[in-house]
């Protein structure tokens, strides 16, 4: 490794060369079976045909132009986003944390629209909103908060999957305008709320009898990977702000905050912006990952796919104290045991497989939406003795 980079990542001593579905391969030529997707952004796995002609006939037109001319590319993405989502405007960024710097901008201008001086956003424990100040100061993690202080101020935390405990601020609080929240927690656990479809409408009528505004996080969750294209839409139920990134272009970065109803209306002219933001090249990516989605039927794969992966793994640990709980929303999937597994990583990847470890003890996959049955069986068998002898082995 460089001498020149700063150290802000463990990074695994491995290097891909190319890959191909859901496949990688390193320097020397051994094969991975990647159920990490970059983190949820190679939705479409490595090299999808699709994908690749958008973006080269786009490179060739033009790569990027400033937000101050029209872009076609970026209407028709708008266009696309709010008819998926069933809400109506979009800006346009890089990433997730920029998403959300968005919607927290976003939710405190409408708060001193409506005259409160110090708004405020509930958040929740155990949340990941990003590592830009006010995102971090958002995320429910003291270990990555340390350091950073003085926070930004202006959010309150409630426990994740508590309705009561927003009922209760809402009692006393004044100052909330906006509730931010992932319907399913990634960075946390993969953390599921016991009836989303329950827990999303309680919030919805929170909000509604306040005036606050339902702020979904849908960085990680959305974009087919929980079976519906937005993970809110396992109810009938639409937030004001929607917050996307990660596979929006399948790898070329792109961010956006989606608003509805008088929501997407607070930002005027000057009151936000971004130099790369919705540029061309980014814009033709996501149009190809959404008509992809669409056309291949991803989001009945992933939620099949995920599920019959959920199912094994329940199978094959029915009898494996260690093993807590296996849960899974499509394919975001968690196998939490009961000890730190951090080591996991490097296991599965001298098996041949790319994992990751969250909340310490938790294994996360994240596989491409386009794994086949043949590839989840790989990863099963790959990973099921893997974590059996960690268990074994491993002093707990
Ligand atoms: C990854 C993630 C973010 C941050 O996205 P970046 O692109 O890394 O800034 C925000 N929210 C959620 C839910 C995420 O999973």
């Amino acid at each position: 490794m460089s001498q020149h980079l700063m150290n802000t990542y463990n990074r695994q001593p491995v290097t891909f060369a190319r890959g191909e579905g859901v496949w990688l391969w390193d320097q020397h030529g051994k094969r991975y079976l990647d159920a990490l997707s970059g983190v949820a952004v190679n939705g479409l796995g490595h090299a999808h045909p699709k994908l690749l002609a958008a973006i080269n006939a786009q490179a060739a037109r033009m790569i990027h132009v400033s937000n101050i001319y029209q872009i076609a590319e970026q209407a028709a993405l708008a266009d696309k986003l709010c008819a998926v989502a069933g809400m109506d405007k979009v800006f346009f960024c890089n990433s997730g944390c920029e998403a959300n710097e968005a919607a927290i901008k976003l939710a405190r201008l409408y708060g001193h629209q409506r005259g409160i001086e110090n708004p405020e956003i509930i958040v929740m424990e155990r949340a990941f909103h990003g590592r830009t100040m006010a995102t971090l100061s958002a995320t429910g993690n003291r270990k990555a908060q340390a350091g950073f202080e003085p926070l930004v101020s202006g959010f309150v935390r409630v426990p994740f999957d508590d309705l009561d405990a927003v009922e209760q601020i809402a009692a006393h609080n004044k100052n909330v305008v906006a509730v931010l929240v992932e319907p399913v927690q990634g960075e946390g656990g993969i953390n599921i709320p016991h009836d989303v479809a329950a827990y999303l409408q309680g919030l919805r009528r929170i909000c509604d009898r306040h005036g606050w505004l339902l702020m979904v996080d849908e960085v990680q969750s959305g974009i087919g990977r929980t079976g519906t294209w937005f993970a809110f839409q396992h109810t009938a139920i639409v937030p004001d702000v929607m917050t996307l990134a990660k596979g929006l272009g399948s790898g070329v970065p792109i961010g956006a905050c989606v608003a509805h109803g008088a929501a997407a209306d607070v930002f005027s002219y000057g009151k936000h912006g971004s130099t790369f933001g919705g540029n061309p090249l980014a814009c033709a990516a996501a149009l190809a990952t959404l008509d992809a989605i669409a056309e291949d039927k991803l989001r009945e794969n992933a939620q099949q796919q995920g599920d019959w992966i959920r199912e094994q793994f329940l199978q094959a640990f029915k009898d494996v104290p260690g093993v807590l709980k296996v849960r899974n929303a499509g394919l975001m999937i968690g196998i939490e045991l009961d000890r730190p597994c951090g080591e996991l990583v490097a296991q599965a990847l001298e098996a041949g497989a790319l994992i990751n470890v969250t909340a310490d003890s938790v294994v996360r996959l994240l596989p491409s939406l386009i794994i086949q049955r043949a590839e989840a069986a790989q990863l099963v068998a790959i990973l099921v003795p893997l974590i059996k002898q960690f268990l074994t082995v491993g002093a707990k």
